[in-house]
């Protein structure tokens, strides 16, 4: 179970990372003053690296416009469903819009199959 973790969640730790190998690129890139077109492509990486993080937080914005607000009925905080099943952002309760799934072992290939219908 824990292995997984709300998509939301999962989307901005990605862009967290992000940042950081952007970060540690254009450090990298300080290494190689020496020449110049060696430490620009390096600051250049870095900060393409740091705007696609940017990239991918607006992509989280409009995710979360979609996603579906509950309150969670395990630990009654607001959370967000986007797709099919997903987790509680804050306790990681399985949570599903889908009557059918409802009670069935958590499972991300719903999405999938899902997906596939349309
Ligand atoms: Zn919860």
């Amino acid at each position: 179970m824990a292995k997984y973790s709300s998509k939301i969640n999962k989307i901005r730790t990605f862009a967290l990372s992000l940042v950081f190998l952007g970060f540690i690129t254009m450090y990298v890139g300080i290494f190689f003053r020496s020449s110049i077109l060696l430490m620009s492509v390096f600051m250049i990486l870095g900060v393409l690296s740091i705007m696609l993080s940017t990239a991918v937080y607006v992509w989280i914005g409009m995710l979360s416009t979609k996603a579906v607000k509950v309150i969670c009925p395990n630990c009654e905080q607001p959370t967000k469903i986007l797709g099919r099943v997903d987790m509680c952002m804050h306790c990681r309760e399985p949570l599903t819009l889908d009557k059918d799934l409802e009670g069935k072992e958590f499972n991300e290939s719903y999405n999938r199959k899902a997906a596939n219908k349309n």
